[in-house]
């Protein structure tokens, strides 16, 4: 089944399992060692709300520590296909 960005984000939202495997605050996007690997931009990218576009850009920083940080290496593949699904529309 593929979930929606909103969906995705809202599911993880509610995690206290950061995608890197650590412990995170519910309500937060990321572990604060996650977070703090991300740009300035991103950074406050992860206080925006839903109608802001927060969607969209938690999937962009997921894709960021993805490619340029090693801290969601061993984190399943699949995680991240329904975003790249989403983009290819
Ligand atoms: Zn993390």
């Amino acid at each position: 089944m593929e979930r929606s960005l909103t969906q995705i984000a809202i599911d993880e939202l509610g995690s206290t399992v950061c995608l890197c495997g650590g412990p995170k605050e519910r309500k937060k996007s990321f572990c604060v060692r996650c977070y703090f690997e991300l740009p300035m931009e991103l950074r406050r990218a992860m206080f925006k709300t839903f109608s802001e576009g927060y969607a969209e850009a938690y999937d962009e920083a997921k894709d960021f520590l993805r490619i340029h940080t090693s801290r969601l290496k061993g984190v399943q593949k699949d995680l991240f296909t329904a975003g790249d699904a989403e983009r290819s529309k």
